[in-house]
């Protein structure tokens, strides 16, 4: 006891004379703490998994999911369907007397496909399937007939130049992963067209087909021609190249009916359960309402959107009241580039300092295996903690990088970061395709994420101090 005392009185004098402390005792002295006031929460994390897996509110995020895209359908930026799934949302969050519910105006681009075909005529009478691009320009209402050039790579484009004049350049790159394919749906058209092609159909970036073209946002550069271009599936890709690779000039016929209309107004749905302490700071969990225009976007972000409203509702039915305002935001226009997430940024950065931490479930709404997050080392130590708490469905792990296109704005500024992680090895074989409905969506998996989102934001929102930046 004495002992000590004696010690006690050292790190006291030390602390004074502002050395640190040998061991960092004093982050130790925090963590251990902080250890202590996150165990605290293990019997709300048991309620919270034991209501969304095997309570009264066991696949209610599926259920409600099911209804709301079966009857909804997809909600392309800019589209009635997407202003009807807003009016829906707001209702229904309003219905549940959940606070603040309201809108928020954007802006955002309002693109519309029209009518598409592509048909191969040489060497033989063939139709192919395709999904023009977003923001694709339209070719002459008499469509292009062309000559078709095949090429594999960027490089063997730029090798191949010469030969791309007048043509239809068809990639046919292999899939190496979505973050790094996706450069030829976004870039394809401009660099075809720098070359003096007439137009580009992209291989579809998945690793798997039948038969199925996977639309997607694709970008021109100001100073160079817009050129038409449309994604097509793997198996007509690797047909065309098997067919130029001997030789035989392939002959393709492509029209496309896409309009580019003024920007539209749309609006990011946010709810609320504000704070019993700090209401102004806040713990925001979301996901993007909009989709693409094929498919019911059931998956991406049906699954993430509903997640995330049911961790209000879990909250709410529990009769907890978090200490920190946690935010429910339902993203709009996700699918160009996070135009909705951008200006709810630019609205809200503002009060920066009172975000504790911005949470996206954009990644599938699969069998959860833990979050990806982004922070500083203390505040990962910290969501190590949390997580354990979430030991009773077996999802603890933390990984690295926890953005996301609707809250890289605020991670980049510092504010702690964290997205769903889970089982990604079907995701893009549906991703913005006609499959993305809701077969592919599992109510158990959803459950599951539902009990991981709500434990983690609950237990962020309620803790005494902010997570550290
Ligand atoms: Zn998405």
């Amino acid at each position: 006891m004495k002992c000590l005392f004696l010690i006690a009185i050292i790190q006291l004098l030390l602390q004074c004379t502002g050395k640190p402390l040998s061991g960092d005792d004093s982050y130790q002295k925090i963590s251990e703490d902080v250890k202590r006031e996150i165990a605290g929460y293990s019997d709300i994390a048991k309620a919270i998994i034991n209501l969304a897996v095997y309570g009264n509110a066991k696949n209610r995020s599926y259920e409600r999911l099911a209804l709301f895209a079966d009857t909804v359908g997809p909600r392309l930026s800019g589209s009635k369907n997407l202003d009807v799934a807003i009016e829906y949302m707001f209702s229904a969050l309003q219905e549940e007397g959940l606070e603040n519910v309201h809108l928020e105006p954007v802006k955002v681009p309002h693109w519309e496909r029209g009518e598409e075909f592509a048909l191969m005529l040489a060497p033989r009478s063939h139709s192919i399937s395709i999904l023009g691009l977003g923001s694709s320009v339209p070719t002459p209402p008499e469509g292009i007939t062309a000559e078709v050039l095949v090429v594999s790579s960027f490089d063997e484009l730029y090798k191949r130049a010469e030969e791309a004049k007048g043509k239809i350049v068809v990639y046919n790159q292999p899939y190496t992963s979505y973050g790094e394919t996706v450069q030829y749906r976004a870039q394809g058209a401009v660099e075809a067209a720098k070359a003096g092609a007439v137009a580009s159909l992209i291989r579809s970036i998945t690793s798997f087909s039948i038969n199925s073209p996977h639309t997607g946002w694709q970008y021109y550069q100001s100073n160079v021609p817009k050129i038409p271009t449309a994604c097509i599936s793997i198996e007509d890709a690797e047909m065309m190249a098997r067919i130029s690779s001997q030789g035989t000039k392939i002959i393709v016929k492509l029209k496309m009916g896409a309009k580019t209309y003024p920007d539209a107004y749309s609006f990011n749905t946010v709810a609320e359960i504000v704070g019993s302490k700090y209401p102004d700071q806040v713990v925001l969990v979301s996901g993007h309402l909009d989709s693409w225009d094929v498919g019911q976007g059931a998956m991406d972000d049906g699954g993430g959107a509903f997640i995330s409203w049911e961790a209000l509702s879990l909250i709410k039915d529990l009769g907890l009241c978090p200490k920190r305002t946690l935010r429910l935001v339902l993203w709009t226009g996700e699918e160009q580039g996070g135009v909705g997430a951008e200006q709810y940024y630019q609205l809200h950065k503002g009060n920066i300092s009172n975000f504790d931490i911005v949470m996206e479930s954009d990644e599938g709404t699969f069998m959860p295996t833990g979050l990806g997050f982004t922070g500083s080392d203390k505040a990962r130590g910290i969501m190590k903690e949390i997580m354990q708490l979430l030991q009773p469905i077996n999802v603890t792990n933390i990984y690295e990088s926890g953005g996301g296109t609707d809250i890289d704005y605020w991670v980049k500024d510092g504010v702690p970061g964290a997205s769903l992680r889970d089982d990604l090895s079907k995701y893009f074989w549906f991703h913005h395709s006609q499959g993305d409905t809701m077969t592919v969506q599992d109510p158990s998996q959803m459950n599951l994420c539902a009990a991981v989102w709500t434990v983690v934001s609950y237990v962020i929102a309620d803790m005494e101090e902010m997570l550290p930046r």
